[in-house]
């Protein structure tokens, strides 16, 4: 890709977000930002240090002792707590709940705005989160807004978990989990998950991930094809 652009994929949990932007980054040879990693690395990290994620001045207190870095090592994103990779400890159900929490405080927030658009400045991405068209990046080059019915994001969660190797979850578990944070992250005051007005709304509930990738990677191009990229 021989310009700068920026691909916003938004959505609640679970909606495949994350799936749908890594493919696409392949697809146009860009990087992909999972900025979801970002609020889990810091939840994380109050949980080690015994913070209480809900309460502001501790998660304000969190930013003061900890430093949080990015980093792609062959295109993939590592996270670093403090210089140490932590990328494979924050898949957790108690670092989603703890990062839903953590996400709420404006503090944090702009903590991680910063890191957000530094990154997004240097070079093309496709970011998935919750308020990357809204807040983020209000100017990206292309919006999706990607949903799915909470039952669908749960049975595709519990697999991702069994994946994962982690086992101490049912669906009603995984079920309830997801309702809370849509709530949560839905109804917070700062950047609440929202469609931009002018993002695409694409629903995932009747799709298969092949399909949704499929359909989605055809809206990119025909973007770029018409060189219609900001319309
Ligand atoms: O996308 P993921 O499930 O990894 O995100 C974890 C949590 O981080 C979300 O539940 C949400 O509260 C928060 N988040 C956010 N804004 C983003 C990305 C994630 O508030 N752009």
């Amino acid at each position: 890709m021989d310009r700068h652009f920026l691909i916003a994929i938004d959505g609640p949990s679970g909606a495949g977000k994350s799936t749908v932007a890594h493919a696409l980054a392949e697809e146009f040879n860009i990087m992909h930002l999972d900025t979801g990693a970002l609020f889990r690395a810091l939840a994380y990290a109050a949980l080690e240090a015994g913070l209480d994620s809900q309460d502001p001045d501790q998660s304000a207190a969190l930013l003061d002792q900890v430093t949080l870095e990015i980093i792609f090592k062959d295109k993939k994103q590592k996270v670093l707590i403090n210089g140490k990779d932590i990328t494979s400890k924050i898949r957790t159900e108690e670092v989603s709940l703890a990062a839903s929490n953590i996400s709420v405080h404006p503090t944090v927030r702009n903590y991680i705005l910063e890191k957000e658009r530094e990154l997004a400045e240097k070079e093309s991405f496709v970011l998935d989160g919750r308020d990357i068209g809204t807040v983020v990046l209000p100017n990206a080059d292309l919006k999706i807004f990607l949903l799915a019915s909470p039952e669908i994001r749960a049975q595709r969660r519990l697999s991702d978990l069994l994946n994962a190797g982690i086992s101490n979850t049912d669906y009603d578990q995984v079920l309830e989990d997801i309702k809370k944070r849509d709530a949560q992250d839905s109804n917070r005051d700062t950047a609440p998950t929202k469609k931009a007005d002018d993002a695409i709304l694409i629903d995932s509930s009747e799709l298969s991930l092949e399909e949704t990738i499929s359909m989605i990677k055809d809206i990119v191009a025909k973007k770029l094809e018409t060189g219609n990229l900001n319309g």
